[in-house]
């Protein structure tokens, strides 16, 4: 590429991507007073979050719930002025599936294991052996110091293999989809391990942080769009969609995008906020080391399907008066987990039809690619009526296909992204978004203030670099 041609955009930093990330950084570096042009490939934006009419409501077939936790999601919601407008999920509790069959997701589960004994003693998912090896945990030496485990090998450790197996899998498998014994404790999990840091065990240290608020599920009456939207009516950034970004390279002080069609545009900086595999696309040509180094992160293919069924034959089922049901990696089943949106959510009741939203689909299963819709939607809806006992055909069902997009941080994660960071250098361009530093609508937010923050910094290095060079 040529470093010398013309920006025709007029903006001096470029975001790539349409996403919740490059939304929110964009109205960051707007608001430190930069001009800014965000460049999304597709016609939409929202990236991951994606609401649709379904049987006369708004539902969303990406991320479902925003988790309120945290200064900058609750900053982004106030500065929005969409507080009034939350939907907050009915309160409720999820099932687990067993080999013996649906048992109650002990209250006080979170992603660091059990907060409480008592709830895990009585929902008779664990053996009585699985209960005596959790409560030994705070006898469990410190651990594991600076180095990176995995999600899984760590919580074994401390509560024994039952614990991690058949409560946080569920939960963290479903979620990251796919076994968490290759999650990385410090990059998906960063709070589970700064209490392991601080604490010698997460038992006791739950027992300090009792009466803090319980982080929140939130939504709106139509559905998380409406998150998206704000922004973009709000962000006072230039918004491109259908401009699909072909590389980018750093030469003379300046960073230089390709667009597919040929385009070539200058900017002070570039914020890249896609998925891994296309800011390694991007960045190939120019740096290989740091394309080769996001390359290897890798996502996973999942699809989620909303589901109507007539509200009186769910009635008679009593497993779907629950918020939902999480499937463990190890039961090798299709569904990994099921949403029961009328129960869950006040906005999506319904007098005649009960809506449910499956998802199958977990990292090295490549099962989903070979199957065409209807086959996807009769095996996620076989597992469901064996697992609920649920017996009615559906009214209708929208599928939704997420192919290599749900970002897995594995271990080893932050030090691979050191090392691409490292590669890039100087030059002012920075990643973000769920693929860098963890998925989720909240951690994608965070990410975004971040890399904000960071752009002025970076330009500023990169002005003294290239003065030292000329
Ligand atoms: C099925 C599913 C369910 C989920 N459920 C939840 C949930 O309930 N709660 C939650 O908090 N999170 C959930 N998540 C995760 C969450 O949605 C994501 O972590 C987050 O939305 C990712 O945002 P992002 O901006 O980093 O990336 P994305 O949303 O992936 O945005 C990246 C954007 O880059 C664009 N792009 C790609 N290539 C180019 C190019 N060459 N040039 C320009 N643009 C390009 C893409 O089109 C896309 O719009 C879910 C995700 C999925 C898939």
């Amino acid at each position: 590429m040529s470093a010398s041609s013309e920006s025709r955009t007029g903006a001096d930093v470029a975001v790539i991507g349409g996403g919740i990330t490059a939304l929110v950084a964009a109205r960051r570096l707007v608001e430190s007073g930069r001009s800014v042009c965000v460049l999304e490939a597709s016609a939409s934006l929202g990236g991951q979050i994606r609401t649709v009419d379904f049987a006369g409501h708004a539902v969303d077939v990406g991320a479902e719930a925003l988790h309120v936790a945290g200064p900058h999601v609750e900053r982004l919601i106030d500065e929005l002025g969409l507080r009034d407008d939350l939907v907050v999920a009915n309160p409720g509790f999820a099932w687990i599936w067993t080999q013996r069959g649906l048992r109650r997701m002990p209250a006080g589960m979170g992603p660091a294991g059990p907060t409480r004994l008592g709830p895990v003693v009585g929902s008779r998912v664990l053996s009585p052996g699985g209960i005596a090896r959790a409560a030994l945990e705070p006898m469990v030496p410190r651990g594991p110091g600076g180095a990176d485990v995995g999600v899984g090998e760590f919580l074994a450790r401390r509560f024994g293999p039952q614990v991690s197996e058949r409560l946080v899998d569920p939960v963290l498998g479903s979620l990251h989809a796919g076994e968490i014994d290759r999650l990385s404790l410090r990059a998906a999990t960063p709070h589970v391990a700064t209490q392991a840091e601080r604490h010698r065990s997460l038992l006791l240290a739950h027992r300090h942080r009792r009466g803090a608020a319980a982080p929140s599920f939130v939504s709106f009456a139509g559905g998380l769009k409406r998150l998206v939207d704000s922004l973009v009516a709000s962000t006072g950034a230039e918004i491109r969609t259908s401009s699909p970004v072909a590389a980018l390279c750093y030469d003379s002080g300046r960073v230089e995008l390709e667009m597919v069609d040929g385009a070539r545009n200058l900017f002070d900086a570039v914020v890249v906020a896609t998925p891994a595999r296309v800011a390694a696309e991007l960045l190939g040509q120019w740096c290989p080391v740091a394309a080769a180094e996001l390359g290897g992160l890798r996502a996973a293919s999942v699809a989620t399907a909303v589901v109507s069924y007539p509200r009186g034959r769910v009635a008679a089922t009593a497993a779907m008066s629950a918020n939902g049901l999480l499937v463990p990696s190890g039961a090798r089943r299709f569904l990994k987990a099921a949403t029961f949106l009328t129960s869950k959510w006040p906005h999506l009741e319904d007098p005649d039809r009960f809506l449910v939203r499956l998802s199958a689909g977990r990292i090295g299963i490549d099962e989903l690619a070979d199957l065409d819709d209807d086959s996807v939607i009769s095996k996620m809806q076989k597992d469901l009526a064996e697992m609920c006992g649920l017996d009615a055909e559906p009214l209708g069902w929208h599928l939704e296909r997420w192919p290599t997009t749900l970002a897995r941080l594995e271990v080893g994660h932050l030090e691979r992204l050191a090392r691409a960071r490292a590669a890039i250098g100087d030059a002012p361009i920075l990643l973000a978004g769920a693929a860098i530093d963890g998925l989720g609508i909240a951690s994608c937010v965070a990410s975004a203030d971040r890399v904000a923050t960071a752009v002025e910094a970076a330009v500023e290095v990169a002005r003294r670099s290239e003065e030292l060079r000329t």
